[in-house]
């Protein structure tokens, strides 16, 4: 595949939910249209010029010799790094950036750093045998194929994301989904109880509303939708004793 080279990789991240980060690869094949916040960014400060080229990833081939500098500096400060916010860890059938992902997992546990991961192609099983302090993730809005094939098209099916994420979850390792950025009744008409029961098993469950996107804001009563969708995922998680994070902006004055 494509490579790159860069000077440094481990940054504080402004994030909700996040401490320090990485993103050892530019561009993503999932080529979501949600849309893409990585992508637009990367766009509208120059970094890619189209969509057709977001889609080609650009794997830094120096990523581990950054991490080789970068963690004796740094390791006091961090509590955790996130794999990824502008790219995928675990881009679906590219081996060269799992192979990567899970060195640079392997670099940072050795340094006594946890990881957290999200995807939205396959965990490998090879990760129950790294720290049981990491949380992986997948991303999870819906359970229909067509859906993801429009709105994820280089993603992972959602039942292989799914049976990845369950299988480490077997294996004694703490896992959470992301049901973000979750559609309005306009994209797809579907129930969000059917989604939260096969995700039941998780630890954690992150939900969150569709930004940047006219179709959502042109459903009008999608204010009233993510509060009703969100006191869904509340009640589920309150009944199963699930931890939960709505995020900021999904819950709103009607
Ligand atoms: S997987 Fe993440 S980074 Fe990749 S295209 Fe989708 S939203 Fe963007």
């Amino acid at each position: 595949m494509n490579t790159i080279l860069r000077k440094t990789m481990l940054y504080k991240t402004g994030v909700e939910y996040g401490d320090y980060t990485m993103n050892h690869v530019q561009g993503c094949s999932h080529g979501c249209k949600y849309p893409c916040y990585a992508f637009l960014q990367k766009k509208r400060f120059g970094k890619v010029a189209s969509y057709e080229e977001w889609l080609e990833p650009y794997l830094v081939s120096n990523t581990l010799e950054i991490l080789d500098r970068e963690i004796p500096r740094m390791k006091s400060k961090i509590k955790s790094v996130h794999l990824c916010f502008t790219t995928d860890p675990f881009m679906y059938g590219y081996e060269e950036v799992e192979q990567m992902s899970l060195a640079a997992i392997k670099k940072l546990n050795d340094a006594g750093i946890k990881c957290t991961v999200l995807t939205k192609g396959l965990l490998p099983i090879a990760l129950a045998g790294y720290s049981k302090n990491n949380e992986y993730g997948i991303t999870f809005i819906s359970l229909d194929e067509a859906y993801r094939e429009r709105i994820e098209p280089g993603a992972a099916p959602y039942t292989e994301r799914l049976a990845a994420l369950k299988a480490l979850h077997d294996q004694g390792c703490k896992t959470w989904v992301s049901v973000e950025p979750y559609p309005t009744p306009n994209l797809i008409e579907q129930n969000l109880n059917v989604i939260l029961e096969a995700i039941a098993f998780t630890d954690r469950i992150i939900f969150g509303r569709t930004n940047y996107s006219k179709e959502i804001s042109s459903y009008k009563q999608h204010k009233q939708f993510y509060n009703e969708q969100a006191a869904i995922v509340v009640k589920f998680c309150e009944e199963r004793n699930i931890a939960f994070h709505i995020k900021d902006g999904t819950i709103t004055e009607k």
